[in-house]
């Protein structure tokens, strides 16, 4: 009977026990329950956020290609272009020397072109303005005579007339040859002064050497027996000739002297043409002291 009732009330704990268990696993169930629903609510919205995310991840995955392709396109035109310009410069560094000599050639080429004139190749007007204002620095600085010539041909527009303007140009081709080969030293110019008029320049001459050139260019002239059927002086080409000689004043201007020498030249045409006529200008006066 005792092991009885111990038999009962132990059942009856172990069904109290059980009951708790189930109590307990029941409110598992229901907590999972809970749980499930939730996750399948918010499954259908992670799943729209996951398929924008991957549409976005794409479009992204695409542009980073396209960018890409366009890098190593621009790069090997870059790399390309790096070799073009790596045989250039091979080129210029191995012809460098070659390259500087032609280029310094073009140069002076260009420089003796601009100073000289088309036709008979003697110096033009722009290099004899140059060099008279040069000439004419140094003179007034070391005190010594500067002379100047201007030469013009008698008649040269009946040359023309007579003989046609072609061989107008090569008699004044000759004529700059035959003054040309009267001036020795290197410091005088010869320059075509404009038509059928030469100038020369003759640095540290005073006016008797001068003279004596002016001789020498007559006797030229008439060396080389140029004819000339329509001059009503002689029957060859001659020339006249006016000088001016002075010693420079730097505050003056050059064009002092060649007025002068141009003004000889006027009286030479009026006193008959074939002649020389000169003058000494005044010691010109500094007129910062007068
Ligand atoms: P003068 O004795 O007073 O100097 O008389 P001229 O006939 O020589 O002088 P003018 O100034 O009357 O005429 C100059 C001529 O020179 C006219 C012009 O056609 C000619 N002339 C100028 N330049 C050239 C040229 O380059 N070639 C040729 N053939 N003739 C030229
Ligand atoms: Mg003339
Ligand atoms: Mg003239």
């Amino acid at each position: 009977m005792v092991i009885a009732n111990n038999q009962h009330a132990h059942l009856h704990a172990e069904i109290s026990r059980l009951q708790q268990v189930v109590q307990r696993l029941e409110q598992e169930n229901r907590d999972l329950q809970i749980a499930l629903a939730n996750t399948a609510e918010h499954g259908d919205y992670i799943e729209v956020e996951l398929c924008q995310t991957n549409t976005k991840l794409q479009a992204e995955v695409t542009e980073r290609r396209q960018a890409e392709l366009t890098l190593k396109t621009l790069l090997s035109l870059i790399s390309k272009q790096r070799d073009d310009l790596e045989i250039i410069l091979e080129t210029l560094v191995d012809h460098g020397d070659v390259l500087d000599t032609q280029w310094q050639q073009k140069v002076s080429q260009a420089n003796v072109l601009a100073a000289s004139d088309g036709l008979t190749q003697i110096a033009n007007r722009r290099r004899f303005d140059e060099y008279l204002q040069d000439q004419w620095v140094r003179m007034a600085r070391s005190h010594a005579s500067l002379s100047v010539l201007m030469c013009d041909v008698d008649f040269f527009k009946e040359y023309n007339d007579h003989y046609g303007h072609l061989a107008g140009d090569t008699c004044l081709k000759q004529v700059a040859q035959a003054l040309n080969s009267t001036l020795y030293r290197s410091p005088d110019l010869l320059a075509r002064y404009g038509g059928e008029e030469f100038a020369a320049i003759l640095p540290q001459t005073d006016l008797e050497q001068a003279l004596n050139v002016a001789q020498r260019m007559q006797a030229a002239i008439a060396q080389i027996q140029i004819p000339h059927g329509g001059s009503s002086i002689a029957s060859h080409l001659t020339i006249s000739i006016g000088i001016a000689s002075v010693v420079p004043l730097e505050p003056f201007p050059p064009s002092v002297l060649l007025d002068e020498a141009d003004r000889q030249l006027y009286r030479a045409k009026n006193q008959g043409r074939n002649q020389i006529v000169h003058t000494t200008l005044n010691p010109l006066a500094d007129p910062q002291h007068s």
